[in-house]
């Protein structure tokens, strides 16, 4: 079997259903819930989108509530999963294209969701197309199932493994090639700091900074008084000489805007952004404030600021298998009625207990209340288990990198809802990872890679 022939056929196909994914704007909308659309309705429509093709192309195909999925292929009393979502982050600014029309441009293929996930979820599910057409029969079924809210809650997948028999095995296409076989555990604090004083000069009005808690915050815009407004846009110019980030300041009488732009990334490697949100914290630090708007401001510059690894709050740690400890910093918000709130999302390796890291946070804000909102465990499926070394082998082969080895994580997968659960693919190693990024990305090529390397992988563990 030519599996890289049989996904090269398909490319016009893959091409255009994608651009359909695409155009769907499914970013988590709970604002225009309905009933129907309990997430609102993007990410219901690209869902519904993903099983019209499976219609289309002869697939037992299941909508569950509008949040959840799947198309099925094969028969048998037990089932592979393989694990996608058809949801996406916010757009977000930066783009030089516009993310909701598919661009193509040389090998790469521009749009939301091209590299997370609907680009690597539909080459899944063109996998499925090439087993069916090659008249491939598993020895149990495989379902493709898709999920609406990976980047939020996880509202959908969950409700799917509440209400379905759980797989025997299986894989997400939502992270990175070779395979990752251990992620790490993700925990979120929300920190609150009241708001207690009458209003004063000078004073923090407002403080905007990050959309969601698992991305660095690009943009971060303040509001402030001042009897001496000059003076604090000349400090702010003369910040901006120090820093990697841009900023920008107006001013009407004592009224004083700054906003930074600094770069967006995904919050499991905070290292790779530039958090505008701390950067402009650590600017506004520095200037004379009320005292709970510098509280505010004061805790994040000197607490949270530069510091992915968490060494200030005496969070550092390494395990050796999965890696560092690491905090994103992804929302800060302040209003001079209502206080401030930040949110700080954590991945931590096995050997770490998520109540220090409260107690740590406690300990260094003091006034400000500390609450987890989310945390999910650690995920380890082990190097030398048949599952890991069969979709090893396949990728090996395919892609002539013998040398590559599973790696463990801070993203956290859908495949930890399995037992036995990898992440598998899509972006290879040799490619930049956009995802969650203004201009996200694919390669057509590694994406027809990866439906050639999913289509063999899916035959190889359901042949017996
Ligand atoms: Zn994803």
């Amino acid at each position: 079997m030519d599996w890289k022939a049989a996904a090269a056929a398909l490319q016009p196909e893959y091409l255009a259903d994608l651009k359909k994914l695409v155009a769907i704007d499914s970013s988590r909308d709970v604002e225009h819930q309905t009933d129907e659309f309990p997430l609102g309705p993007g990410p219901a429509h690209a869902l519904q989108q993903f099983l019209a093709f499976g219609e289309r192309d002869g697939f037992v195909t299941k909508n569950i509530d509008n949040i959840v999925g799947y198309i099925e292929y094969g028969s048998g009393s037990e089932y592979f999963a393989v694990l996608g979502h058809a949801d996406t982050v916010p757009a977000g600014k930066g783009w030089t294209t516009d993310p909701f029309k598919l661009e193509v441009s040389g090998d790469n293929l521009i749009g939301r969701g091209t590299s997370d996930d609907k680009g690597p979820a539909l080459a899944a599910y063109y996998a499925l197309r090439i087993l069916k057409a090659n008249g491939i029969h598993p020895m149990r079924k495989i379902r493709l199932v898709i999920g609406t809210d990976e980047e939020t809650n996880w509202t959908g997948m969950k409700r799917y493994f509440e209400t379905q028999p759980a797989p025997c095995g299986g894989f997400s296409p939502d992270a990175e090639f070779p395979l990752i076989n251990g992620e790490k555990g993700n925990t979120s604090f929300e920190i609150k700091f009241p708001q207690t004083q009458d209003s004063v000069v000078p004073q923090l009005k407002s403080f905007q900074a990050g959309l969601k808690e698992n991305m660095v915050p690009r943009d971060a815009t303040a509001v402030l008084t001042s009897d001496e407004p000059q003076t604090v846009v000349k400090a702010f110019n003369d910040f901006l000489q120090t820093v990697p980030v841009t900023g920008s300041s107006e001013t009407e009488s004592n009224l004083i805007r700054l906003a930074i732009v600094g770069k967006a990334a995904h919050g499991m490697e905070p290292k790779k952004g530039l958090n505008a949100g701390t950067y402009l914290s650590s600017f506004l630090a520095s200037q004379s404030l009320d005292p709970v708007g510098q509280k505010f401001v004061t805790f994040i510059a000197q607490k949270l600021h530069d510091d992915s690894r968490a060494v200030k709050l005496g969070l550092n740690f390494t395990d050796e298998v999965m890696g560092d400890l690491t905090m994103n910093v992804g929302q800060m918000q302040y209003t001079n009625d209502t206080g401030g709130l930040i949110n700080t999302n954590f991945r931590y390796p096995q050997g770490v207990d998520p109540n220090r890291i409260a107690q740590q946070l406690q300990a260094a804000t003091a006034t400000a209340t500390v609450r987890q909102i989310s945390n999910m465990q650690p995920h380890f499926v082990a190097i030398d288990d048949p599952l890991v070394e069969s979709l090893m082998e396949v990728y090996r082969k395919q892609t002539g990198r013998y040398h590559d080895q599973p790696e463990v994580v801070g993203g956290g997968t859908y495949a930890r809802l399995m037992e036995h659960g990898v992440a598998f693919g899509a972006l290879l190693p040799t490619t930049t990872d956009t995802m969650h990024q203004a201009n996200e990305f694919q390669p057509q090529s590694d994406l027809l890679l990866a439906m050639s390397i999913y289509a063999e992988a899916l035959a190889t563990v359901t042949d017996k």
